[in-house]
């Protein structure tokens, strides 16, 4: 008996230390993915739309970042890394934008799907609006599948005395939504997540903070890296086609220390971005550099 206590003893002590709040990549491709409609032969590596998970172990929760065309292959992996504590098991979705690959995904918790009952979507006033205001995202709404809860940039909701979450602004193309990032607050470490954005440039005249001041002030940045460089699109100008290349972000933040740079993770790749492969010299360079390329089922524990 003192001896089976003791080896339960025993066991309970070197189990490892679980994960309170962890961070899981969910995918880390441009809203096509890859490969793209379209396009013949591609053999590359698959890309599904970039998402972030956040699992909330202590409180039994798990959110998500974006809700992508992707969602159902999405939250079977996020199932099988965290089961749901019951039913869909998504206790809020936290939208950047209304581009297709960060909101369609909301059309599977609908009645042809899911069937959801209340799970709280997060959005910005006008991102609100627009689903409220258009099907088939009214009807979600309406039958009470999704419950709306509007944000405010730079306002954090708190979801639990361990984790909250705010809306940055950042400069894109507007067409039907704001566009935000969103800063992920635990005790222990702070995470942000900016999958699409047009330049730094502008978003630093907007808000005052460099890249290099968001670099310095989180623990676990995401950043658009949409292209590699000018010329990625064969026959394109892409002079007048947004989003900062990863070769001059990296070129941007070389002068940081190699713990800094550590700290960034490129997201969002366009089918044609070479990183999309982790054995490209593309990937290679990026890692050499000191930075990280995102890749689906990467995890992050952010408090212990
Ligand atoms: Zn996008
Ligand atoms: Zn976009």
């Amino acid at each position: 008996m003192l001896a089976a206590l003791a080896l339960a003893a025993a066991s309970v002590a070197t189990e490892p230390a679980r994960c309170q709040r962890e961070l899981v990549v969910l995918g880390a491709g441009q809203d096509a993915g890859a490969p793209q409609i379209g396009n013949v032969g591609d053999e590359g590596p698959d890309l599904w739309p970039s998402a972030l998970a956040l699992v909330d172990r202590e409180n039994g929760q798990r959110y998500l970042f974006d809700a992508t065309p992707a969602i159902t292959a999405q939250l079977a992996l996020l199932d099988r890394i965290e089961p749901p504590a019951q039913g869909l098991g998504i206790d809020g979705i936290f939208l950047t934008h209304a581009h297709i690959g960060h909101y369609l995904g909301l059309a599977w918790l609908g009645r042809e799907a899911a069937g959801a009952s209340g799970v709280p979507v997060y959005a910005m006033p006008r991102m609100a609006e627009f689903l409220r205001g258009n099907g088939p995202w009214s009807q979600l709404a309406e039958l009470g599948n999704i419950a709306l809860t509007k944000m405010a940039a730079s306002e954090f909701t708190v979801l639990s005395d361990e984790f909250g979450v705010m809306p940055i602004l950042v400069p894109h193309r507007d067409e039907y939504s704001e566009t935000v990032g969103f800063f992920i607050m635990t005790p222990d470490q702070t995470a942000l997540y900016v999958p699409d954005l047009d330049s730094w440039d502008e978003f630093a005249e907007a808000s005052g903070q460099s890249l290099e001041d968001l670099v310095e002030g989180f623990d676990l940045l995401f950043l658009d890296a949409t292209f590699w460089n000018d010329g990625e699109l064969e026959g394109r100008d892409m002079s007048a086609i947004p989003h900062p290349r990863v070769k001059a972000t990296m070129e941007r933040l070389a002068d940081l220390d190699a713990e800094t740079r550590g700290k960034v993770h490129f997201i969002h790749y366009n089918h044609t971005n070479p990183i999309r492969d982790p054995a490209s010299a593309e990937s290679r360079a990026v890692e050499d550099s000191g930075f990280n390329v995102a890749r689906r089922s990467d995890r992050f524990c952010l408090s212990e």
